[in-house]
């Protein structure tokens, strides 16, 4: 499977600390997964039980692909900060 290219949508992001940040998407019109990114496929147990659902990532994106951009500043304080400086 071929990837075209990277589309980079900023996205906000409220784990694990609030922040802008850059990332890949799925494509809108990919065969495989009509834009949704991946698919969820439900597991049985061989007693044919639930046994959870796995999420399946398209080929044509990578979640994995972020890039945090700027910190989002806390109004409640927690007190301390290990962010580094962006
Ligand atoms: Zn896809």
């Amino acid at each position: 499977m071929e990837r075209v290219s990277v589309r980079l949508r900023i996205q906000r992001e409220r784990w694990p600390r609030p922040a802008l940040i850059l990332t890949d998407t799925p494509r809108p019109r990919c065969p495989d997964c009509h834009g949704i990114g991946g698919w969820a496929h439900t597991c049985v147990s061989p007693e044919g039980e639930y046994d959870g659902t796995d999420w399946f990532e398209c080929f044509c994106w990578d979640s994995g692909k972020r890039w945090k951009i700027l910190p989002v500043p806390h109004f409640r304080r927690t007190g301390y900060s290990d962010e580094p400086p962006f």
